[in-house]
């Protein structure tokens, strides 16, 4: 079966948009893709390091939850991800957002993704794939943090092309 998924993406080190697109052409190997609008942001966390670009990819994929969280591990590794610290500086990071309608509670997945409706970078994102999605039968498009978002638009859905 085929199932709708979102993948919430982030680099804040080295050619971050170069690693970016290189992601965004790996995910679209795994089934058809689309790009949101690409955002920078200021950091989550610690705040001495560099603002993140961001973007969200819809997926249409029949891979399973776990082996398509093993495929976006594998993807962070190649662009040379190193763990220094809690949501520190890094050079790629892809988050399962939305799997479906499913609820997962893995000790490796939990799905949907535990910080979607406090983080501006996600929602915005995916919001320009779906303007109508809904998380719990809650309309994304409603929330507060919609009007009060601290990102900005770098480039608009042609970017990953480029
Ligand atoms: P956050 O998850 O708050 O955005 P992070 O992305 O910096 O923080 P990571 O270091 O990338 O966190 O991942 C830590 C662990 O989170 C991974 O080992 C993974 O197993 C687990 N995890 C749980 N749910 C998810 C999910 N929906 N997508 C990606 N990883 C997840
Ligand atoms: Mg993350
Ligand atoms: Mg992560």
């Amino acid at each position: 079966m085929i199932i709708r998924t979102y993948i919430g993406l982030g680099s804040n080190l080295g050619d971050s948009q170069q690693i970016l697109r290189e992601a965004v052409a790996k995910l679209a190997g795994l089934g058809p893709a689309q790009v949101s609008r690409l955002y920078q942001s200021p950091p989550m966390g610690p705040q001495d390091q560099p603002n993140y670009l961001n973007a969200v990819v819809q997926l249409d994929t029949a891979l399973e939850p776990l082996a398509l969280l093993d495929q976006l591990q594998q993807f962070e590794q190649e662009a040379g991800r190193v763990r220094l610290r809690r949501w520190g500086e890094r050079t790629l990071d892809l988050d399962l957002l939305i799997y479906g309608q499913q609820q997962i509670q893995d000790e490796r997945l939990t799905v949907p993704h535990i910080g979607i409706l406090d983080r501006d970078f996600v929602v915005i994102p995916l919001l320009d794939l779906d303007a109508h999605l809904q998380l719990n039968g809650h309309p994304l498009k409603d929330l507060e943090l919609v009007q009060q978002a601290s990102l900005t638009v770098i480039a608009d859905q042609s970017w990953a092309n480029a």
